[in-house]
């Protein structure tokens, strides 16, 4: 039988996995083979999926960053789940679990394996209860059967939401919003209606024997943690954390892999607590957080609050990022949430790498900054996360072949670009000179963006409604 990532690091071996893991991470390989070793760090590679660039997920290396895709009872199918996990790995995810729970849930889990490169990662209670119909009817022999299943079909890991126990139920009653973790109020439920264990917890070493045969990498899912700031840090979320503790140690006996999944919501002067705890009580497995929500006010915007928790989560040492998109609490993710998901959560997993100086971190930053102050433009744009984005909010204003190596942009409008007047400060160039040689009749930009906007001639006028104002002129420097 093949061994696991983990078997062949405790066996001194490094595999090809993790050599190519060092060549992504510009690391030795040996750093990667010990940091599978210790369970600091896991390779989420089952040895059925053919397609797969192995990735590392671990404090040490760089903060990665998952979305969620999958359909739900009413919306989507092959074709458009087909095309959100190609926008997912396009616009920079480092994995994408499938949590669909609608039809063809195996047509489309054994399509994305056969085509993702990055590791895929599913609940599998979620099929389960589908299978059985209702909650209360699920077993644990239903349980084990999806699991293997799945494992057989090449999922590189799993959430398993074994560490929500029946005397945990209690510490809940007082809560503001309860258990919100899909898979967690499931497993509640099923308690409270049988009276007995959480049943993955009751098969758990079944589990991790399956997982350690295809290699699946576990994912201890957090079925207490904080559905909003009043329940953050509560007794049932850490009490859930001490079990997953001790599920950690038990799934690295069987030689499985093993993540810790983490809140949810937290307020910013918590974060870094949840990160030291988890850190502390699961033995440094690697932390893959759900944001944290920094805050619970801005249903349509949880992307920003999320990625400030989860920029401050990586900076503390949290390894994988869960993205939330701006559906996050009201409705499935189309294809542009799942790229502003992405950028947000990009976006907070660089800043965490720059914070803790990531070798090669900055480098990016300084590159584009360079790039920026060289009014390279071209060069701006592939540097930037997303290149596409950054070239569109450019031109719809400054859209002209002749604006692409212009040494001002619409924002200051080319008399107050701070940066041509400094350039032009320290080699003595002046302005008449450079609006000369700049057509700026080309565009309307020019007119609407004369800074300050709102009080030049012909400009803005005090006192005009929101509907008078022009298309072009939304988003310019006045806002
Ligand atoms: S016009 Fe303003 S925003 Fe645009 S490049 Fe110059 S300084 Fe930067």
């Amino acid at each position: 039988m093949a061994l696991t990532q983990r078997q062949a690091a405790r066996d001194g071996t490094i595999t090809e996995e993790m050599e190519r893991v060092a060549t992504r991470e510009q690391c030795p390989p040996e750093t990667v083979r010990e940091a599978i070793a210790d369970g600091r760090a896991v390779i989420p590679a089952n040895h059925g999926h053919d397609a797969l660039d192995p990735m590392i997920v671990g404090a040490d290396f760089a903060t990665k960053v998952n979305a969620n895709i999958g359909n739900s009872e009413t919306t989507s199918d092959l074709a458009t789940e087909r095309e959100k996990l190609h926008a997912a790995v396009h616009y920079g995810a480092d994995t994408v679990m499938d949590l669909g729970t609608g039809a063809d849930l195996d047509e489309i889990r054994e399509d994305h394996i056969a085509r993702s490169p990055v590791p895929l990662g599913t609940v599998p209670i979620y099929e389960a209860v589908k299978r059985a119909g209702d909650p209360t009817d699920l077993s644990a022999d239903q349980l084990l059967s999806v699991v293997e299943k799945q494992a057989e079909q090449g999922v590189d890991y799993m959430t398993i939401h074994a560490g929500i126990l029946a005397e945990h139920l209690p510490l809940t009653e007082s809560r503001t919003t309860g258990i919100v973790s899909r898979g967690g109020s499931i497993v509640a439920t099923w308690m409270a209606e049988h009276g007995e264990q959480n049943p993955l917890f009751t098969v758990y070493d079944e589990i991790c024997e399956i997982f350690a045969t295809h290699d699946v990498t576990i994912s201890l899912g957090d079925s207490l943690r904080p559905g909003c700031l009043a329940d953050a840090c509560d007794e049932a979320q850490y009490a859930e954390l001490d079990v997953l503790g001790e599920l950690t140690r038990r799934a690295w006996d069987h030689g499985v892999q093993v993540m810790v999944e983490g809140p949810g919501h937290v307020p910013m002067d918590r974060i870094a607590d949840n990160v030291e705890r988890q850190q502390r009580v699961c033995d440094g497995a690697p932390f893959y957080v759900l944001g944290p929500l920094v805050t619970d006010v801005a249903p349509g915007y949880d992307h920003i609050t999320s990625a400030i928790g989860a920029a401050i989560a990586a900076q503390e040492g949290a390894a994988m990022l869960c993205y939330v998109t701006p559906k996050e609490h009201l409705g499935l993710p189309d294809r542009a949430d799942v790229r502003d998901g992405l950028a947000a959560y990009r976006i907070a997993a660089h800043a965490g790498d720059v914070a803790t100086g990531r070798p090669g971190a900055r480098d990016w930053d300084d590159a584009l900054s360079e790039a920026r102050y060289a009014f390279d433009w071209s060069e701006q744009f592939a540097l930037a996360l997303d290149p596409d984005r950054a070239r569109e909010f450019h031109d719809q204003t400054l859209p002209g072949d002749n604006y692409t190596d212009a040494r001002f942009c619409s924002m200051c409008g080319v008399e107050f670009c701070s940066m041509r007047i400094d350039q032009d400060a320290r080699d003595g160039s002046d302005i008449d000179a450079l609006t000369a040689e700049t057509d700026l009749s080309a565009s309307s930009a020019a007119e609407v963006n004369r800074p300050p906007v709102g009080t030049h001639d012909g400009g803005c006028e005090l006192g005009r409604g929101v509907d008078a104002v022009h298309p072009d002129e939304v988003g310019s420097a006045d806002d």
